[in-house]
């Protein structure tokens, strides 16, 4: 186990770590906020590394690294998800837990924001294998999460039976049922309704607030839609449901494409069998990295983040670009997107619905007790609409991108809690 609590994240050349200082660093000069400010936002309060070591299923040993990273406690305890991908890394997960106190902050959830990852490729291994290493990563970051420390979530490749299992792993190690301890579970562990579906409902919100303000009529919108997991199957879902035609999607294997707009209930049948978007019966197969420069007018990224660069910005075709991903969009991305007059809904405005609900899911929790899905969505859909004007006005009255705005009214309300609590000793 390897501790460090002083390291100031410095991160070396292109990735999310540099994308999400710079948005740092900009909203400081913005806000007019000084050094000490900066080196403490810039630095994560604390960072867990470990090796996880599990035994495969024909008795061989791996031994993978996995992270913890605790940005921010100002605002309360620390919360993000975990994710399970085979290029995890130290800066990664520095910039996912960063974009996560911004994300509580702007949508006002009483959080810090954390992220974990293990560097492994689920597709690679048995179920009996997740739950082995998901087990003992819970047993090793243990010291460090709690309901009132850091609740982790679900995130890339990762899942509610995830959870389950980190929740077992935890209350077992306390002796007793700690429901409060992850969210996203299963509802019947105590998972709030609503919950699975929050990210892409908000996603979908948000881009429906996005584009009425911006003058499309939903039934008259064409879309796209990167990823087909957790976030981006309901988002396309949601969006159709809306009268958006989803023109195409994609994921890892492969990506659709249908100018009639794709059936997205029937496209979810044929993922369940075969687990991808590709070869989908009767539309065309198109090149994945197509996809959010397709002629539509909103492109959602949902899958992984730093898809829009500097090398495909000048191609994009959409007005507005929602991100249900979390750094979608590089910094050379934002700035290429910006002059051709792209609308940008930020990854920490547009996928927050799913922090909101699992607040929503840690407070069933704590109070022992089961909202209704209705009082869910209806709450979520408040958080959200309250954050998207906050992000629009602040946007107006201020000259900036929502980006911008969307950082820099995050990082006033972390400022502006560190400066109450005042700085210990
Ligand atoms: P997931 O593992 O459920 O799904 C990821 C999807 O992206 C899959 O369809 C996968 O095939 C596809 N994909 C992976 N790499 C790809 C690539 N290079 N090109 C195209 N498709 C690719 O993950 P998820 O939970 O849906 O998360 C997606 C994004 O949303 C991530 O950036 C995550 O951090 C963010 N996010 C998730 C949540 C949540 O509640 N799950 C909340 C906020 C933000």
């Amino acid at each position: 186990m390897t501790w460090s609590t002083t390291t100031t994240a410095a991160p070396t050349g292109a990735g999310p770590l540099t994308d999400a200082l710079a948005q740092l660093e900009s909203a400081l000069a913005h806000l007019g906020y000084n050094g000490g400010t900066r080196q403490m936002l810039a630095t994560p309060r604390r960072e867990l590394m470990v090796s996880v070591p599990l035994r495969r299923d024909d008795g061989s040993i791996a031994v993978y690294s996995g992270y913890r990273v605790q940005h921010n406690f100002s605002r309360g305890p620390a919360k993000g998800g975990l994710r399970f991908a085979p290029n995890v890394d130290l800066d990664e997960v520095r910039a996912l837990a960063m974009w996560m106190t911004w994300k509580c902050a702007l949508v006002d959830v009483p959080y810090g924001g954390a992220k974990g990852g293990i560097a492994i490729d689920p597709r690679e291994h048995s179920l009996a294998e997740l739950e082995r290493v998901t087990r003992r990563y819970t047993s090793e970051i243990l010291p460090i999460i709690g309901p009132t420390k850091d609740i982790p979530a679900p995130d890339i490749g990762t899942d509610e039976r995830t959870m389950a299992w980190m929740m077992d792993t935890y209350s077992a190690a306390m002796g007793h049922t700690v429901p409060g301890v992850v969210t996203g579970k299963p509802v019947s562990l105590g998972g709030s309704l609503g919950r699975a579906a929050a990210t892409s409902r908000g996603v979908a919100h948000v881009a429906l607030m996005a584009m009425a303000s911006h003058g499309l009529d939903p039934e008259r919108t064409t879309a796209s839609v990167q990823g087909f997991g957790k976030v981006g199957r309901d988002a396309a879902r949601f969006l159709a449901a809306a009268g958006v035609k989803v023109l195409a999607v994609s994921d890892i294997d492969g990506a659709i494409y249908d100018e009639r707009g794709l059936d997205i209930g029937r496209l979810a049948q044929h993922v369940d069998a075969t687990g991808s978007v590709a070869g989908f019966e009767g539309t065309e197969s198109i090149d994945p990295a197509s996809i959010l420069t397709l002629d539509v007018d909103l492109a959602v990224p949902a899958a992984v983040e730093g898809v829009l660069t500097g090398a495909n910005a000048d191609r994009v075709q959409a007005k507005i670009i929602v991100e249900g991903a979390n750094g979608p969009t590089t910094r050379e991305a934002d700035a290429i997107l910006a002059d051709k007059g792209v609308v940008v809904v930020p990854d920490i405005l547009a996928n927050a619905g799913g922090v909101v609900v699992s607040y929503f899911e840690w407070v069933q929790a704590n109070q022992a007790y089961q909202w209704s899905e209705r009082d869910v969505n209806d709450r979520l859909e408040d958080k959200m609409t309250t954050a998207w004007h906050a992000v629009v006005d602040y946007a107006g009255a201020h000259g900036l991108s929502y980006r911008e705005a969307a950082t820099a009214l995050a990082v006033q309300r972390v400022t502006e809690a560190h400066r109450l609590r005042g700085l210990y000793p």
